[in-house]
């Protein structure tokens, strides 16, 4: 990098430009959580924006249940829904679906005793 004025790390501040504009454009855009890619329409308290569309909260929550049975991959799990993961309250209410969410991989690291951490 040439540019030797600008005091933070560049690529960093960049990237969070990156990362914000997508998250403004998702809050201008909402699609339905469960993957259907359905626009919502915007609500003006952003408290009570909708995350799906009417009834599509069950499409996620089974989803979410096949892939806690291991018949679907959590990647098939809509990015809206991960981007919204805090506000869906089904999920917020159910410790057994937030595992849909987390990485297999990094429980699978915690339980072993040779880890460092
Ligand atoms: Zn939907």
């Amino acid at each position: 990098m040439t540019d030797s004025t600008e005091s933070k790390n560049p690529d960093r501040s960049a990237a969070m430009a990156r990362v914000w504009a997508t998250r403004r454009e998702r809050a201008a855009n909402p699609v339905c959580c469960c993957g259907c890619g359905t626009a919502l329409a915007v609500g003006k308290d952003p408290k009570r924006q909708k995350l799906f569309c009417h009834g599509h909260d069950g499409r996620l929550h089974s989803l979410l249940r096949k892939v806690l049975r291991g018949e679907a991959s959590r990647q098939d799990i809509p990015l809206a829904a991960r981007a919204n993961l805090a506000r869906i309250r089904f999920v917020q209410h159910d410790h057994q679906i937030q595992k849909a969410f987390t990485n297999p991989g990094q429980h699978a690291t915690r339980r072993g005793p040779t880890v460092a951490e």
